[in-house]
């Protein structure tokens, strides 16, 4: 397969092209490399109707078979890792080792969610009644993903969506379509016609899909600003929706934390993916008795960061992903400058081609500052100090966001004890971003409505039913 050209939809087992075609550009050097198909409103009627004529076959094939076939597509993934990894760094940006921990990690995410069980529950079984809850598909899922992790976040919705037995139409961003269809062309051979479609197109087809009656569900991921107008499309036709949304993760570091062995950890917690991610770190909270050691620490070893274009050996950090994700974080950061803020570090894009902004940090801004109280997703970070626990609690809560967050420090009791003081859907301890097929991530607050992950995710893409047999002679 050609993985350069000839990016083509997936619908019904089937390549399709559109009459028309939008371009994908390289971030790095802006550079245009590739056209993907800009669907109509007939090629997604197309699809669904694709979708709509698998899913009763799809629904009655055994979940077993359902389960196998799944796990052949996280091989064919894992056999073209080489591929699919140089494919996305040139649409995403993200450096070479990156790219391909997401191939890796998108092809274990499917092999692992094929292991899910889905349960039955027996509410009574007495000499009157037999009754059980099962749970049944919901029938076409329209599920729409960003372009920061394109083909993980695909994932989190193909594995358990399919294994549930729905049918499903996938849209990637417009910014990162091509190696979701190339993955498409890669799988088509191993599901039925229609199982799984892909459609590509401009800023018109997401709310298109929202508002399309022919879905039962819309599982999104994407900014909280989306998923409040994702959830008001799907109102009328009552779409059942699973929104991932935005975060403003919190880390607190306490004072006991081993500064040398953690600084690094710590560093990579805001700034992997160029911090293009929902559960990055994106206010770093840390004790007073400690702030100056590990600002130090974090800006001599942000220092040492290559950032550049992520097909050239030792690029760390490549450049953000598009053009108006370039600007609002430049923006955040003018922000700063004209509060007066004091950078440590970074702060000003340099005048070449690509979305690049330095590694960018702050010490202490105000608690009440954009860049402390807006998602910045970009290599921006606020380093704040704190001094009491409670406190520190308050201000990491202090958000309309509650997607992850995080507690560092030696005595892991007491770590332990913060964490579950954070309202956030997920909470690590001495590590951050660890996510599994086999356990639920979602949002509290306004980063989100429903799970992904774990039986608790796989149930969201089912309709509960409850049988109720009365054990009467016939
Ligand atoms: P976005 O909301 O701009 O776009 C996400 C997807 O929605 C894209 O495919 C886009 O084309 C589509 N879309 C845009 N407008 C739409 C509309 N009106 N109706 C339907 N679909 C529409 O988000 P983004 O900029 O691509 O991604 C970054 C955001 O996603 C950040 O806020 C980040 O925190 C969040 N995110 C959340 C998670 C999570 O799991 N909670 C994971 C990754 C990213």
């Amino acid at each position: 397969m050609n993985f350069d050209s000839d990016y083509a939809m997936l619908i019904n087992g089937q390549r399709a092209t559109a009459a028309a075609s939008f371009d994908v550009v390289n971030p790095a050097n802006e550079q245009v490399i590739a056209s993907a198909p800009d669907a109509s409103p007939e090629d997604l009627d197309t699809a669904i109707a694709a979708a709509r004529a698998a899913f009763p076959g799809w629904a009655a094939t055994p979940i077993d078979e359902r389960r196998k076939l799944i796990d052949q597509m996280g091989d064919v993934i894992l056999a073209n890792i080489d591929s699919l990894k140089r494919l996305l760094t040139k649409e995403q940006g993200k450096p070479h080792h990156e790219a391909e921990g997401e191939i890796i990690g998108a092809g274990y995410w499917l092999k692992g969610a094929a292991q899910l069980q889905l349960p039955v529950t027996v509410n009574e079984d007495s000499a009157e009644r037999y009754s059980y809850t099962r749970h049944v598909p919901l029938g076409v899922v329209g599920a729409i993903a960003p372009w920061n992790f394109p083909m993980i976040l695909a994932m989190f919705k193909i594995g358990p969506a399919l294994l549930a037995g729905n049918t499903m139409v996938l849209k990637p961003s417009p910014f990162t379509p091509l190696t979701t269809l190339k993955m498409g062309e890669l799988v088509a051979g191993i599901l039925p016609p229609g199982v799984l479609n892909i459609v590509t197109g401009g800023d018109s087809l997401g709310p298109w899909m929202t508002a399309h009656p022919g879905f039962d569900k819309i599982s999104f991921t994407g900014s909280t600003a989306t998923g409040r107008r994702v959830m008001q499309s799907a109102a009328p036709t009552l779409k059942r929706v699973t929104l991932e949304l935005g975060g403003n993760d919190a880390a607190i570091v306490m004072p006991d934390v081993d500064v040398e062995a953690m600084a690094q950890q710590l560093f990579w917690a805001a700034f992997t993916n160029n911090g293009q991610i929902c559960i990055a770190t994106k206010r770093m909270y840390i004790h007073e008795d400690i702030y100056d050691e590990l600002r130090d620490a974090l800006v001599a070893y942000g220092k040492t960061v290559k950032v550049g274009d992520g097909s050239e050996q030792g690029t760390q950090i490549g450049p953000l992903n598009n053009k108006p994700q370039y600007e609002r974080v430049l923006g955040l950061i003018q922000d700063a400058k004209d509060k007066g803020y004091n950078f440590l570090m970074g702060g000003d894009a340099a005048d070449v081609p690509g979305y690049f902004i330095p590694v960018t940090m702050l010490d202490n801004p105000p608690e009440d500052s954009r860049i402390v109280q807006e998602e910045q997703f970009g290599p921006v970070l606020p380093l704040i100090k704190f001094s009491d626990a409670d406190q520190v609690v308050a201000r990491a809560n202090a958000t309309k966001y509650g997607l992850g967050g995080s507690v560092w420090g030696k005595d892991e009791d007491k770590a332990l004890e913060i964490a579950e003081r954070i309202a956030s859907g997920t909470v690590w301890v001495n590590e951050t971003q660890h996510l599994s097929p086999m356990a639920a991530f979602g949002g509290m607050k306004q980063s989100g409505l429903g799970v992904e992950g774990g039986v608790e995710g796989l149930l969201e893409y089912t309709n509960t039913q409850t049988i109720v047999r009365k054990k009467v002679a016939a």
